[in-house]
């Protein structure tokens, strides 16, 4: 994250540590996906399509690889070993099936992807088939019932690369790697997505991007909602025409919690923002005909705030920010190059978790007994479709207080001129659309979650605040 934000926290809480607490606490995890219910014929996995390893220069504090600076262009820097395991610790508890790590340029590229990849001793390495190792399949989570995988990317201003088999170039030296890695045109994305690397291309930190740019590089995927933008006060003030420092009243108390009367695994409840700067940019490149599609980026680091807070874990932990947004996608097994390939192909739901998981979710259109979901094109010529969603309900593991939720459905529909129009909407219940127009359809999922209520100890009345909850991604109608 960016320095001034770091700055801006240590410099006023260092002098705090508080640990014990009182107050009822979420689970420290999230569910199996496989517990989240069937969608049609696919499955959903949890994926994270932006996270910073050790191998960051700026993550753990910007201590995640240590020596000189001789030793880490060698390929020789020492990784702090805390910091790692916070990062496989927070993917076992989460249940984080695939995590597609996204290191910053001026580390990774002095590394091999055996060392990107976290290894530890029992892991299972899969090997690209290049002489470089693809994805890491980790052991250890839930004594072994539970192995994530991991994979190797990286970040530019530009654009993300997710999923690589291989460095861009295989010559290591570092004006070469360099130059591959920091391009900002669409030759960097095709790059990327071809043999060797074969990565799936995000752009990330849409919300100072234009429309024209993102479209000329024509990515896979972006990004419609970034943790670290909602939070840092100079991207809030530049680009989301939000106020600076205008989120640090709520976190201001879940941080120095003089009562430890407080969740902070909560403590998004009073910044969480899906801001429309990102679904109007989204809206307007899907209704100029490019179907990219859209993921949401927790984009941890463990770099803003060392203290420790209530339940004795630092605030900006990597458990904790990575349990807030996840991307459920649509397949119909587990494998990465499956789920790379479902990513390019809208079939991506995002959820906001921290407010609890969503079981059997569904979001069809029928046309002729034949059901169509996100990412599927159906024709309808004189016909009509039946446009379907599902109301959600909350995992059983989920935080859950003495009062339900209050769920919103809606119905939109992406303009040709890049603007939207509700179709319908409905809450808690299923909601039911005829369409018999060319459209292009997605559904968002609201919560007002009065579920947490009891969680929320003086900030209870958070719990009357509407939320957004999922966003899908689209299903074609032509
Ligand atoms: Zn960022
Ligand atoms: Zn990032």
């Amino acid at each position: 994250m960016n320095s001034s934000l770091k700055f801006f926290y240590s410099s006023i809480f260092t002098a705090f540590l508080i640990i014990g607490c009182s107050r009822p606490q979420p689970p420290r995890g999230l569910p199996l996906s496989s517990e989240l219910g069937s969608y049609g014929s696919f499955r959903w996995t949890r994926v994270i399509t932006h996270m910073h390893t050790p191998y960051s220069y700026d993550a753990c504090d910007s201590a995640g690889i240590t020596g000189s600076s001789a030793e880490i262009k060698a390929g020789a820097g020492v990784i702090n070993t805390s910091c790692s395991s916070n990062f496989r610790e927070a993917i076992c508890k989460n249940r984080i099936d695939y995590t597609f790590t996204t290191d910053h340029v001026d580390n990774f590229i002095f590394y091999d992807f055996s060392r990107l990849l976290l290894y530890q001793a029992g892991d299972v390495l899969i090997n690209s088939g290049l002489g470089t190792s693809y994805y890491n399949r980790m052991v250890g989570c839930d004594g072994g019932a539970f192995a994530p995988v991991l994979s190797a990317g990286f970040e530019t201003l530009s654009m993300i690369g997710i999923g690589l088999k291989a460095h861009l170039t295989s010559d290591p030296t570092e004006s070469v790697r360099r130059s591959a890695y920091e391009g900002t045109t669409a030759a960097t994305r095709v790059l990327i997505q071809s043999a060797p690397s074969e990565g799936v291309v995000i752009i990330p930190h849409t919300e100072d991007k234009s429309v024209a740019t993102i479209q000329s590089l024509g990515p896979d995927a972006i990004e419609l909602y970034n943790l670290h933008a909602n939070l840092d006060p100079k991207i809030r003030k530049r680009s989301l025409g939000a106020g600076g420092y205008s989120v640090i009243g709520g976190m201001i108390n879940y941080i120095l919690d003089p009562f430890s009367d407080l969740a902070p695994d909560l403590a998004f409840i009073t910044f969480l923002e899906q801001f429309s700067v990102y679904t109007s940019k989204w809206a307007q490149i899907q209704g100029a005909g490019q179907k990219i599609t859209a993921v949401a980026a927790v984009d941890s680091h463990e770099n803003v705030l060392a203290m420790k807070v209530a339940d004795g874990e630092r605030f900006d932990s990597y458990r904790r920010t990575s349990k807030i947004a996840s991307n459920l996608v649509a397949v119909t097994s587990s494998d990465i190059d499956l789920v790379k390939t479902a990513i390019k192909n809208n079939r991506v739901l995002i959820a906001f978790e921290g407010f609890g998981s969503p079981v059997n979710f569904d979001f069809s259109a029928t046309i002729s007994g034949t059901a169509y979901r996100m990412g599927d094109t159906g024709t309808l010529g004189a016909q009509t479709a039946t446009v379907r969603i599902v109301a959600p309900t909350l995992h059983p593991s989920s935080a859950q207080g003495r009062t339900a939720p209050v769920i919103r459905l809606i119905l939109k529909r992406i303009n040709t001129d890049g603007s939207e129009t509700k179709l319908s909407e409905t809450t808690n219940s299923t909601l039911t659309a005829s369409v018999s127009t060319a459209s292009i359809l997605r559904a968002e999922v609201k919560i007002t979650p009065y579920h947490l209520r009891e969680y929320l100890g003086g900030f209870a009345s958070y719990a009357n605040n509407e939320n957004i909850w999922i966003i899908s991604n689209p299903i074609y109608l032509n």
